[in-house]
């Protein structure tokens, strides 16, 4: 017998959005000269939230000159210690207004509240106290004696992890005394506004941090801005690509975080209930929007059969709907056109011969969704193994051997992540070791510290951001001036 959950919607009234926003630039709101605006939706409803600034050439280029402003005439003559404290500052109101962050994100971005609540708004928190702490230790950091800042920042994220991967962003550049001008995604823009009214919240003075809202032609003008010293781009490998093609022959300093195709490396001595788990969170966590996604399971093949029974019985209890109910756990797709890029490669798996099973769900009428998919029988050759889908859809295939477990989990463009699941250190260690991923979770997936560097092998993209090689990220030793 299962019990069944009533209803336990967390409150939308901590936030009051208003009808339009202007774009942050030198400390306030403006509005854009473009004079354009794009509607935000909540793609669990497809009711419209809010009018966004779309920035323009002219209002990038507003943006780069405060903040190039602002690092020659303020920023870069603060202490170390100074500039710490404004990042502390910005931690602790960040946690003080991480209910309503976590309401926003949920509404803007379709992710599970207690998703929103539980692992991103922490983790925002946490990555500013890291940096915080590492702002008057930079001598310390690997580079010498007075290391120093690159100048103005260009940064670019998607719509994944919005406020989280704004916080990857913005707290190492600040902490090591550059200024920046970010871009978020085009559907989730609100949490990186609020967080401009936060700074404003912390006097963090005028022009440090600007955000332009818009789609890819601002991005565009941005990381092609001819007075930006740095670019920090998350994203897909395709735009990746073209920004790296962009700034070759330019002294901007890049780095790249893209696309992952994530091998979850199931043992036959694996403690399979836990392996369970951690299958689950490694695919359907944050409906698979997730570029370290383990989208891949290699089972082993004595286990397979016992892994997939276990799995599927798992699945049905996972409850899809209401993002805002606290009980939810897989909640909207992003965007329809998100929504219509996982249909079409699933649907590949289909018509390639793999085999698909989800479990009974019923998906609501409005917004965009996606039920858990599983798919069997998937071959290395099959476009499910091979692309990213990033949505909740995992494909299995089997190995017999460590050796052939390497080879498969390898075999792809990217090297992001992998997992591995097995009793004995001795073989974590040496799979980890063989594994081509910049991340390797050992019985365990999906975990984030701020003390962790993450990034990539191969097309997944180049740098790394948390931890220590996330501040070199944005300094210099002066020499290479
Ligand atoms: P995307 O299309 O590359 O967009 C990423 C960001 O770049 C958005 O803000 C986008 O604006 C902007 N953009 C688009 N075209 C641009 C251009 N020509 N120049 C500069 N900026 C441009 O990626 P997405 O589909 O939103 O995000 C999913 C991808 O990101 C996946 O491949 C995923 O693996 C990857 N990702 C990687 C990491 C990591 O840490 N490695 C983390 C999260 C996501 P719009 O919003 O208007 O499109
Ligand atoms: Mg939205």
């Amino acid at each position: 017998m299962s019990f069944e959950y009533a209803p336990a919607p967390e409150s939308r009234s901590v936030v009051t959005i208003e009808s339009s926003y202007g774009l942050f630039i030198d400390g306030d709101f403006v509005d854009p000269a473009s004079g354009a605006y794009f509607k935000t939706i909540n793609p669990a409803t497809e009711e419209v939230l809010a009018e966004i600034s779309e920035a323009n050439d002219v209002d990038v280029d507003r943006a780069v000159t405060a903040a190039r402003r602002a690092y020659e005439r303020t920023w870069s003559k603060l202490s170390g210690r100074e500039r710490a404290k404004y990042l502390f500052r910005i931690a602790r109101l960040i946690q003080e207004r991480s209910r309503e962050l976590a309401v926003l994100e949920t509404l803007d971005n379709g992710k599970p509240i207690r998703e929103a609540r539980d692992v991103d708004l922490p983790l925002v928190a946490a990555h500013f106290f890291y940096y915080a702490g590492w702002a008057d230790k930079l001598d310390h950091a690997g580079l010498g004696p007075n290391p120093r800042a690159l100048g103005v920042a260009a940064q670019v994220i998607p719509w994944n992890f919005p406020l989280l991967m704004l916080s990857w962003k913005i707290a190492p550049a600040l902490a090591a005394g550059n200024t920046v001008v970010l871009k978020p995604a085009e559907t989730t823009s609100l949490t990186a506004l609020w967080f401009a009214d936060i700074c404003r919240q912390a006097d963090l003075p005028a022009g440090v941090v600007n955000i332009v809202t818009g789609g890819g032609e601002t991005g565009r003008a941005l990381v092609e801005h001819g007075d930006v010293n740095k670019i920090a781009f998350t994203g897909s490998t395709q735009v990746g690509r073209a920004i790296a093609a962009a700034a070759a022959g330019t002294s901007k300093k890049l780095t790249l975080e893209l696309g992952g195709k994530a091998a979850n490396i199931i043992f036959d001595d694996a403690p399979i209930d836990q392996a369970i788990e951690g299958i689950v969170s490694g695919i359907f966590f944050n409906q698979g929007h997730v570029c370290c996604a383990g989208s891949r399971l290699l089972v082993q093949e004595n286990v397979h059969d016992e892994v997939l029974a276990a799995l599927k019985q798992r699945l049905t209890t996972l409850r899809l709907g209401d993002p805002m109910d606290k009980n939810t756990d897989i909640g909207a797709i992003n965007s329809s056109e998100q929504l219509g890029r996982i249909t079409e490669l699933a649907n590949a798996g289909d018509s390639e011969g793999a085999i698909r099973w989800s479990p009974a769900c019923d998906l609501p009428d409005r917004g965009f969704w996606y039920p858990p998919t599983v798919f069997t029988g998937v071959t290395q050759a099959h476009r499910i193994a091979r692309e990213e889908i990033f949505g909740p859809v995992l494909s299995v295939l089997t190995f017999r051997t460590p050796a052939e477990a390497v080879e498969k989990a390898n075999n792809t463009p990217y090297g992001l992540s992998a997992g591995i699941w097995t009793e004995k250190g001795s073989r974590i260690l040496q799979m980890a070791q063989q594994l081509r991923a910049g991340v390797v979770w050992a019985n365990t997936f999906n975990r984030f510290d701020p003390t962790s560097p993450f990034g990539g092998y191969k097309e997944s993209g180049y740098g790394r951001e948390g931890g220590r090689p996330g501040l070199l990220a944005y300094l210099t030793t002066g020499a290479e001036r």
